[in-house]
């Protein structure tokens, strides 16, 4: 596979550029996540000895595919996602990074590799420890944070980028003024996480106490952070984020006035309503 000599070397020299948080690790063959667990066939009822043997032998096998073909779609999910970001401009090149989560297994962007040379080889996977348990490039620097998020919310998505309102915002504010009712979608006010170096256990401590009641948060002097209940959701939120802090620096930059805000009223009645938003069948 001549494309897959291409980007490995490339995805070494990077990493080696920008030294990842975690050695390198090779790792062979697959492990059951638990995703196999949920597929599990109820007994038939069929005769013991040889044959069960032989036949749970082959029903492991089929769940074993299963999972490995759940892991597939979710990780060209992932990686679409990835490419949306840089596409519509919340990222330049490799900056930020995105994850999902299945079971105890998340699946990850990989530290370094442009994401339009992901190919499905590339699967990347750690368990909620941040053991690599999948793939053999490096994951994203910023796993810290991606393993805070799902270790402490439900979340089975989560996108970081630095998209820049939302960057800029981040540098003259202590929280995003909320000044549209989307606030309420990210459950109130946005709060900006103090700085800390990236890839940081201090970055994701800081992060954890901005996401408090919240599905997203500001990183200063760095970017965004959004979780959901899918990645579509996730990557929503961040567009969301990225807008309102647009529209807040576009309205506070006129001189001589400044932007109305919404009260925590306003916003409380906007979180019921946004709760029945959308298609009712
Ligand atoms: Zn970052």
């Amino acid at each position: 596979m001549a494309f897959r000599t291409e980007i490995r070397p490339f995805g070494r020299i990077v990493s080696a550029r920008e030294p990842p948080d975690r050695p390198l690790r090779r790792r062979s063959g697959w492990q059951d996540h638990g995703m196999a667990e949920a597929l599990r066939n109820t007994d038939d009822g069929h005769q013991g000895g040889r044959q069960d043997a032989r036949q749970d032998g082959g029903q492991r096998d089929v769940r074993q595919g299963d999972a490995r073909q759940d892991q597939a779609r979710l990780w060209a999910e992932l990686v679409a996602t990835a490419r949306r970001t840089v596409a519509d401009g919340l990222v330049v090149g490799t900056s930020g990074n995105v994850s999902a989560r299945v079971g105890d297994l998340v699946l990850v962007t990989p530290s370094g590799v442009p994401y339009d040379r992901l190919t499905p080889d590339d699967i990347t996977g750690v368990d909620l420890t941040g053991r690599q348990v999948l793939g053999t490039l490096a994951p994203t620097s910023e796993l810290p944070m991606h393993l805070a998020v799902y270790r402490t919310t439900d979340a089975r998505a989560v996108v970081h980028t630095h998209a820049v309102h939302a960057t800029a915002v981040s540098t003259l504010v202590p929280e995003l003024p909320p000044v549209h009712y989307m606030t309420a979608a990210l459950g109130g006010p946005v709060r900006v996480a103090p700085y800390a170096a990236y890839g940081s256990g201090e970055l994701a401590e800081n992060m954890l106490r901005a996401l408090a009641g919240r599905s997203g948060c500001l990183l200063q002097n760095h970017g965004t952070i959004t979780y959901g209940a899918t990645l579509d959701q996730a990557y929503d939120r961040t567009a969301q984020l990225e807008w309102m802090c647009r529209l807040w620096l576009t309205a506070s930059s006129v001189p001589g006035l400044t932007p109305s805000l919404l009260t925590e009223a306003q916003l409380t009645e906007a979180g019921e309503r946004l709760k029945g938003y959308g298609q009712r069948r």
